[in-house]
């Protein structure tokens, strides 16, 4: 069982390079619902984030069923000429911090996330992949990459190459700043899918909120026309995006689903049990699951995401996980 999309989020307390920047009083209040959420107190916010994060976070993964957890880095947003955009985005984590929490845990993998307009990108992704990178994840919304740009395909190339696997968010975004909405859209996905490179649509395109466009159809159209297409089912124990569980129980998009938790997004499946797609009986047992990452998978089980779901990661990531 592997678990996909579980962020590292820190501010540098240990000297891992991480920072955190929450500008907006609704992005400062959401980070304490989020810490609140793992049992961890808002003040960590301002002490020593990385520490008490990383030490809570795995004591989660060892005390669950996953035999795998990938850990993602978070890139700084870059114009599409390379220029570093300092000032924008709340969150950064180095690559060279993930790759060295895995280093000392075997169930522990890395997710590095390189922006192609990097004037070093190429160079990055070779690195990152002889470090042990198993995947590349980007948030095109919030970090300004237009996928589908074609001043990106060397990238997308060398990816495809390394069979390095893009999981890419999908759909609106709540937790960070937005750069642009019309990054979200996965029919921009097309131009590494057409390279060859096996890509995760993080939540499927879902719709975080009430006015965000749903762009599951474009999905399920792709899904039609590229089989090293998938999706993933974080972060979706929320009230808009949990209306799509349903459908992605059934095909086309039940065979290509991939579990992640998105950690530490709150998991509930209050949503899910007024939808019903859970019983209310399977709600109050799994309320009283205290590890978040466990509660999820319970609840997936719950809904019907079949054992594939869970395992389908095995065979994608790079280098082919746990064989
Ligand atoms: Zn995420």
């Amino acid at each position: 069982m592997i678990d996909g999309h579980v962020h590292v989020v820190g501010n540098g307390s240990s000297g891992s390079g991480a920072s955190l920047s929450l500008r907006s009083p609704r992005h400062r209040l959401l980070a304490r619902v989020l810490l609140h959420s793992i049992g961890l107190p808002g003040s960590a916010l301002r002490g020593n984030l990385d520490e008490v994060y990383r030490d809570r976070l795995l004591e989660f993964i060892d005390e669950s069923p996953l035999s795998h957890v990938v850990l993602l880095a978070h890139e700084h947003a870059y114009t599409s000429e390379g220029r570093l955009l300092p000032d924008f985005g709340s969150m950064y984590v180095p690559n060279d911090y993930v790759l060295s929490l895995t280093r000392s845990n075997p169930r522990l993998l890395a997710g590095v996330s390189i922006h192609p307009a990097r004037s070093d990108a190429i160079p990055e992704l070779d690195r990152c992949v002889d470090a042990g990178a198993v995947l590349m994840k980007c948030l095109p919304n919030c970090q300004n990459i237009n996928c589908s740009n074609p001043a990106y395909r060397k990238f997308w190339e060398r990816m495809a190459y390394h069979r390095l696997p893009l999981l890419a968010h999908t759909g609106g975004e709540l937790s960070l700043p937005v750069f642009n909405p019309r990054f979200a859209d996965p029919v921009l996905l097309e131009l590494p899918l057409q390279c060859g490179v096996t890509v995760i649509a993080a939540h499927c395109g879902t719709r975080s909120h009430l006015f965000d466009p749903d762009y599951l159809p474009q999905f399920a159209r792709l899904l039609e026309k590229y089989p090293h297409l998938y999706g993933d089912n974080s972060g979706m124990q929320t009230p808009f995006r949990s209306a799509h569980f349903r459908t992605l129980l059934s095909e086309p998009y039940m065979n290509r689903m991939v579990h992640g938790s998105d950690y530490p997004i709150p998991v509930s499946g209050f949503w899910s049990a007024l939808r019903r797609t859970i019983t209310w009986s399977h709600w109050h047992e799994t309320r009283r699951i205290p590890n978040p990452l466990t509660r999820d998978i319970q609840i997936k089980q719950s809904m019907g995401f079949r054992a594939d779901s869970f395992t389908r990661l095995t065979d994608l990531l790079h280098g082919g996980v746990g064989k």
